[in-house]
């Protein structure tokens, strides 16, 4: 299972100088196994994307932890959707009080987008996440709710053996480390679990974080804590903060490393990454 990183950032795009070596594109990886392609989160990473290796596949599989702005807003510039030979399949959280469908009409829709939803050219099939796991070709996928602020979702992608855990907005534990001590209090903790790969919030430095709490986004200790108890085999620190440049987080990560040991590889996420697992 090959692994794309198309957009590593957090919060909004990037394009100062100093962000560039990290990257600074919102929130979009791409899972792709021989011919099957999945694209996860729809930032404007997803317009880093190689459109023309979906020339030959008629569907095209989109898969969204929420819908802040960072994970969606390169949806309605993804080429493929203006294309009426494609089918688009969105998924994504249903929420207590609208569909899925109504929650992205409200951004695909004048003024915030040229565009109706329904005058997209491509077939879109709109799917709220099945509260089991589900199959799409060979992939096996779990999706279950986490803890961020509006309905947000992590994803477990499995094919075999191998299984890439990706949660890229989330509170595991909302500054209460001593739920560390039991896997049942840990948000997100399943779809951790054993996991090849783990693509984790990591946004926050601590003093940050101690006046953001309950914002939905945690630290790199609290990442790599998480990752620790479950077992993950190797975790890649994501959404990085833009008003963090790169000297900012590569200091921060450096300091991170110097003053704890972990017996697994743990890296900073950069944009045009690929990880294969
Ligand atoms: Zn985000
Ligand atoms: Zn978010």
């Amino acid at each position: 299972m090959k692994i794309k990183l198309h957009g590593t950032r957090g919060a909004y795009p990037t394009s100062s100088k100093e962000t560039q070596k990290l990257g600074g594109n919102t929130s979009c990886i791409e899972i792709i196994e021989e011919s099957q392609r999945l694209i996860l989160d729809a930032g404007t990473g997803i317009l880093e994307i190689d459109f023309d290796s979906y020339a030959a596949s008629k569907r095209v599989d989109i898969l969204l932890t929420h819908l802040h702005m960072d994970h969606i807003q390169g949806l309605g510039f993804f080429k493929p959707i203006f294309n009426p030979q494609k089918e688009i399949h969105i998924w994504g959280p249903g929420g207590s009080s609208y569909p899925l469908k109504d929650r992205l009409n409200k951004f695909l829709s004048p003024p915030l987008f040229p565009v109706m939803l329904r005058d997209i050219p491509s077939k879109l099939v709109i799917h709220e996440l099945p509260n089991k796991p589900f199959k799409l070709g060979e992939f096996l996928i779990t999706a279950k709710f986490v803890c961020h602020p509006g309905p947000t979702v992590g994803y477990r992608i499995q094919k075999g053996s191998k299984s890439v855990a990706y949660i890229p907005d989330h509170e595991p534990v909302l500054n209460r480390p001593e739920l560390f001590k039991e896997d049942r209090w840990i948000s997100g903790f399943d779809l951790c679990n054993n996991a090849d790969l783990l693509i984790h919030d990591s946004q926050f430095n601590r003093e940050e974080y101690e006046n953001k709490v309950g914002w939905g986004h945690c630290t790199m200790r609290i990442a790599a804590e998480l990752s620790k108890r479950a077992r993950a085999k190797h975790l890649v620190m994501f959404h990085h903060d833009p008003a963090h440049t790169d000297e900012y987080r590569s200091a921060m990560f450096t300091e991170f490393v110097n003053t704890h040991t972990y017996d697994f590889p743990v890296e900073l996420a950069v944009q045009g990454q690929e990880i294969e697992i």
